[in-house]
Order: C-alpha cells, then structure tokens, then sequence
C-alpha cells in the first residue's frame, strides 16, 4: 500500500473513521492497492454537516469579492501543482499523463470562472416608480453537498467546489470511493489558499454516505454526477426530503458522419472521442451513426485506431469488472452478427499484466436494437450504425434515452443546422468530437442524462447555488404614501 488509510477532512482537519470498514483502493493501470478508504455512515455525514453549519454565518457575510480571492490563489496552486496532481489523477484512475493533465488545467479554468462571479452576479435593479425600487440579490443556500464519479477525480469536483463556495455556500464533497485520493489533496489546497476552516468537508463511502446526505435535514442542496441508475435514486431521495437536486446521468453520444466530412479530421477526432479517458467520459462518441457512402473514413479510423498503443496512447478502464462488462458487450454484438473491424479485447501492456487494459475497440454493421447500441458501455469502444440518409440518423440519435452530447461531421452548413436543431441532446457539436461548452456556457445534458434545473457549471450553475431576493424599497415621499402602500 502507497498510500495511509484515507481519512474523512472536517473542520480543516483530517479526522479518523477507525470504527467504519474500509474499502481497497486499486492502481488501475498495475492493479496494485495503493490505499484504502473508509465507508463512512450517517454519524461522518452528520460531523461534516456541523462543521460546515459552523462555518456559514461567516463565510456567507464575506464579500463574494473577497471570497474569490481564495480561488485566484486556489487556482495558481492547481497550476503550480500540476505535475503532483495529474501524476494522482494517473494512479488511482489510471488515465495517461497527457488526459490527467488536461483535466487539472481544466479544474483551473473552472477557478477562473469562479473568479469573475461578481462581475457576473451584481444583481439587477428596475425603477419601478419614482423613487421606488425592486432588485434582486442573490443569497447562498448554506450547507450544500457534491457527489461525485470515478471518471475525474480532480475535475468533476471542480465543476461544483469554486463556484458552490465563491457563492457563498459551505460544502460537502463525497468524492468516488474508487477514486478518493486526489479529494484530500484538494482540500489542503484550498486550505493552503486561504479558505477558512469549515467551509469544505470531504466525507469518503459510497452508498451509505450518499443516502445520509440525501437525508441530512440541514443539506439544503445536492449535486451529483454518475450513472443514470443512481441519478435518478438520489434526485428522488434529495427532492422527497425537500432539497434542491441536480443529478447528472450517463450518457450515449451519437456521431453523425455525412459522406461529405473531411476524412482526416472526422477519422482522427471520432477516434480520439471514443478512446480518450479509455472511453470513460460521459462526452465520448459511443455510436457513430454512418450516413450512406462512408467507408473511406471508416477505413481510416480503423488506421487511426489500430495505431494506438495500450499503456501509451489508451490508458486502463477502471477496475477488473468494469473490463469484463466492457468484454462481454463486444462478444454479445459479434454474437450477433455485428463486425469487429478494430479488435481491443485482448490487449496487454507490458510490465502491466495486472492493469485493466483495452484496446480501441471499433464495431461495424450494428443494428440499434442490439444492447451495445443502447446501453452505456463506459470504454474504449464505437459502434458503426449504418443509414441511408440524415433522417434515418436522426431517428437513430432521437430514440437513445439519453441525452448528453450529439455531433454531425459534414462539410455542409445546412446539414449542420439541420442535425443541431433535432438531435436530442443539451450539447451539440459540428465536426467536434467532445463538444464540451466553455465557461460562461454550462455544461449538461438533456432526457434521463441529467434530472432537475439548471446546469452543473458555469452561469446555468449560479441560479442552482443561489436563491434570489426580491427587494422592493421606497424613499420618495413624492411616490405617494399609497404607492404599493
Ligand atoms: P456511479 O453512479 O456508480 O457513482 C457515482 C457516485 O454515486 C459515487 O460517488 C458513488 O459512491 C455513488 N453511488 C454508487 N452507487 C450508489 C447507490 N446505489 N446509492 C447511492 N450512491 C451510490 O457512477 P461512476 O461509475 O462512478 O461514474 C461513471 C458514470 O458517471 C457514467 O455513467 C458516466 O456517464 C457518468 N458521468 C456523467 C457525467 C455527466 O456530466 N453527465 C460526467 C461524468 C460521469
């Protein structure tokens, strides 16, 4: 073991959990244990929940001015810290050097955005008489939670933590118990960067933990990403317990290739969508849906993938399961008469025996009744839906219960237009593979990819954070004294 036993961080403090099991943390790319995590309960949930009540009354009277001052500071130390912490994003989930570092740049960009809330949060004022007044002011909710997945263990938190907290809130992080290593390190950096003591928790377990917060009376609000399955039990348990919910599901991004799209940009960025993170993002390509002649940039992404090396290129999937489920739904499809142009399943690394590798995995003539054109699969993997025409494709991408991310590759701006209206989802992409929206914009989905109000970054995330007063003064006697008496 790499690493102590985890400990719950309360009060600006690591605290001991030696009553709780523990849950063994695993390297992917070696399958070694590196640590092990507590499986904390209601008990954990409530002394968080305290700390953090302790914490509000001052944090909240804190000019949001002087409250971001911690997140320019907070965001120098991710950037100052880098390499330590995408060489932890690496060990406990396995992703390439490359992949771990992007996503801690993107956390510091998340900083930055949480840095110009006042100039985008000043409220607004109507004169609605002579010398009467309504506005509006937004006021932090209190104590607020944040739960979420394996997939970022650095840059999921960070689309809550800045934001949630320059607000005003005080919060509770209950990061992936597969995953929770880089939780702490982010917690002594936001101490380090000056953020008082009380103002973020971090509670590590799984589903105990997650019910307990669901039920804490004094949570006002609840945040999570993962899969749909356990959206759709917290948005329900959070919102019947009276909370503020949004619940971030998983996702089957359909790609639309027309006959017309640049062969080598369409081949390159669907391949690099669909093994990026090992496949294991809630953005990547999971269906290409192949519009009439398209073989020529099916060939050459079969090229593209064939050329890509496990270990190198492609980081492992998750854990040992989560290999074997990928496995069995590529079986599953050439049982079925599906092709299997681009084979993964049967890579090794190595030195890494033990890692929990696949290759980029690409399957053609998939028809969508099959379950791998349906279900999430969550790795290295593209399935090839064939269609006569646009519309056909659309009916493909229109069925799919989620909603996350869409793209069309095409060289025609009318077909653009025309994909990004129907398709089915809260973000749309033309000729982008991962077409993440850019802060101010706020990244989620639509249908059973995402459960309740607003969005989980950038301005769709203020009014979700906040509750708005409405003020209305008067201070002109020549108003009239029956003015809205
Ligand atoms: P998961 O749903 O298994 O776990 C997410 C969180 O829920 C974890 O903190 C976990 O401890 C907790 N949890 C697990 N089972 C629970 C239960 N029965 N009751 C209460 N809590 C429970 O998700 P994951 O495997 O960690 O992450 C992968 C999933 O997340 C994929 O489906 C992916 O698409 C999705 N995801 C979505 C987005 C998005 O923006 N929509 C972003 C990242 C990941």
């Amino acid at each position: 073991m790499k690493y102590d036993a985890l400990r719950n961080y309360v009060g600006g403090g690591f605290v001991a959990t030696e009553s709780r099991p523990f849950l063994d943390v695993y390297n992917p790319s070696s399958g070694d244990v590196i640590s092990k995590v507590p499986l904390s309960e209601a008990l954990e949930v409530d002394a968080a929940v305290a700390a953090a009540r302790a914490a509000f009354p001052a944090w909240s009277a804190t000019p949001i001015k002087e409250r971001v001052q911690v997140f320019y500071r907070y965001k120098s130390l991710l950037e100052r810290n880098i390499d330590e912490l995408a060489a932890l994003v690496t060990e406990e989930n396995g992703k390439i050097a490359s992949e771990a570092r992007a996503e801690v740049l993107k956390s510091a960009e998340l900083t930055e955005f949480a840095c110009s809330l006042p100039q985008i949060t000043p409220g607004e004022v109507l004169e609605v008489s002579r010398g009467v007044e309504c506005r509006i002011e937004r006021f932090p909710l209190g104590v607020v939670a944040s739960i979420a997945p394996f997939n970022f263990p650095n840059m999921v938190p960070n689309w809550t933590i800045p934001n949630a907290i320059a607000l005003g809130n005080c919060m509770i992080l209950k990061p992936s118990e597969l995953v929770p290593i880089s939780a702490g390190r982010i917690a002594e950096l936001l101490k380090e960067a000056g953020l008082p003591d009380g103002v973020f928790q971090v509670v590590h377990g799984g589903r105990m933990a997650v019910e307990a917060i669901c039920d804490h009376p004094d949570i006002a609000a609840v945040s999570f990403v993962g899969s749909t399955k356990v959206a759709k039990v917290v948005y329900k348990r959070a919102t019947s317990n009276l909370k503020r919910c949004l619940a971030l599901g998983g996702a089957k991004n359909h790609l639309i290739v027309m006959p017309d799209a640049d062969r080598e940009m369409a081949a390159t960025n669907i391949v690099a969508s669909m093994s990026g993170c090992a496949g294991q993002r809630c953005m990547a390509a999971s269906v290409m849906v192949a519009v009439s002649k398209t073989d020529h940039i099916i060939e050459r992404m079969a090229e593209v993938a064939r050329a890509m090396v496990p270990g190198r290129d492609v980081g492992p999937v998750i854990s040992a399961a989560a290999k074997e489920r990928i496995t069995t739904y590529i079986d599953e499809a050439e049982a079925r008469g599906a092709t299997v142009i681009v084979d993964g399943r049967r890579a090794v690394v190595a030195g890494r025996e033990n890692g929990f590798y696949l290759g980029p995995t690409i399957i053609d003539h998939v028809t969508p009744d099959m379950r791998i054109a349906q279900e999430e699969v969550f790795g290295p993997v593209l399935v090839i839906v064939r269609t006569p025409d646009v519309d056909a494709a659309l009916k493909v991408e229109n069925a799919s219960p989620y909603g996350n991310a869409a793209s069309v590759f095409t060289e025609s701006g009318s077909v653009a237009r025309y994909v990004m209206e129907r398709a089915s989802a809260g973000m749309v992409g033309v000729n982008v593979g991962v077409p993440v929206p850019r802060e101010p914009f706020s990244f989620g989905g639509w249908n059973e990819s995402k459960f309740g109000v607003g969005d989980i970054t950038g301005r769709g995330s203020i009014e979700f954070w906040t509750q708005a007063k409405k003020m209305t003064t008067k201070w002109n006697r020549e108003a009239g004294v029956n003015w809205m008496s």
